[in-house]
């Protein structure tokens, strides 16, 4: 087997609403045949104009209350309630869950790598967001390529934020190892691997967080998996989801 190769993509510039982010980076760097691209959902959200300005929210009550509890920006808040479809937990600081499934810290929405006063949404639709992505590159290039949008997410029980995959598309998020036999011949019952979860972790840390400005990151020579899709728990399999909401109606 060739060996692995991780590229970060260097040389973009900042990004803006109407960016085509998927030429600029073709221009980069040469996309091929089953690489696998990924793209941190902060430049999709900037091309798409997933961003707001502060000043353009009014708080509710609500957001005014959670606002003075966490020591945060109302306007800020009211923002992270906007984005969310269910509060799982409001302190010390919200947990939420979104329209397409994720459940994360202050709803994914970031103040960061954009200018002063504005917040970046994650993109409404992650999954249809790789998809055009991948469609992008194929017109552009040619080349069937993977795409993963990642974000930076924060994780129970260890401290230290890792990237996590948000939407995908050119193959399954989980590789299913359930029914396979390991070495001495015991039949695997529990295994399935969140693989674009641990690519998104890899590409996570070749972007950085801060002024790195790599804000994409190209697979090449991975093995190619195939399972199925159910990245997220239905709320019956949830169980943290279950004793934390417990938690906040006490
Ligand atoms: P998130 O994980 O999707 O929330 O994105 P981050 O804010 O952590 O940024 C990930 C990487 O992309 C870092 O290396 C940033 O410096 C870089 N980055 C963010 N925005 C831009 C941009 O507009 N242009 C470029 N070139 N890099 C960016
Ligand atoms: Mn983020
Ligand atoms: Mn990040």
């Amino acid at each position: 087997m060739e060996p692995i190769q991780v590229m970060g993509v260097q040389g973009l510039p900042l990004i803006h609403k109407g960016d085509n982010i998927a030429a600029m980076i073709c221009d980069r760097v040469p996309v091929q045949e089953g690489d696998i691209l990924c793209v941190a959902s902060t430049i999709y959200s900037k091309a798409r104009g997933y961003t707001k300005p502060l000043s353009a929210i009014t708080p509710s009550e609500r957001a005014v209350r959670l606002g003075k509890l966490n020591g945060e920006d109302p306007r800020f808040v009211q923002a992270v309630l906007d984005a969310s479809t269910d509060i799982i937990m409001e302190h010390p600081f919200i947990l939420s869950e979104l329209a397409f499934g994720h459940v994360g810290v202050r709803a994914g929405v970031d103040q960061s790598n954009i200018e002063d006063g504005m917040v970046i949404f994650l993109p409404p639709d992650p999954m249809k967001a790789a998809d055009d992505l991948r469609q992008e590159i194929k017109k552009i290039s040619g080349s069937e390529a993977g795409v993963i949008i990642t974000d930076t997410c924060g994780r129970s029980f260890r401290r230290g934020q890792t990237g996590n995959a948000i939407g995908w598309s050119g193959f399954s998020a989980i590789r299913d190892f359930r029914g396979d036999t390991d070495l001495f011949g015991h039949v695997l019952k529990i295994t399935e691997e969140a693989v674009v979860d641990e690519i998104a972790g890899f590409a996570n840390f070749v972007m950085g967080e801060s002024n790195n400005g790599v804000p994409a990151v190209i697979f090449r020579n991975c093995p190619r998996w195939s399972e199925h899709n159910n990245l997220y728990f239905t709320s019956t399999e949830d169980i943290t989801k279950k004793v934390l909401k417990k938690e906040m109606s006490q």
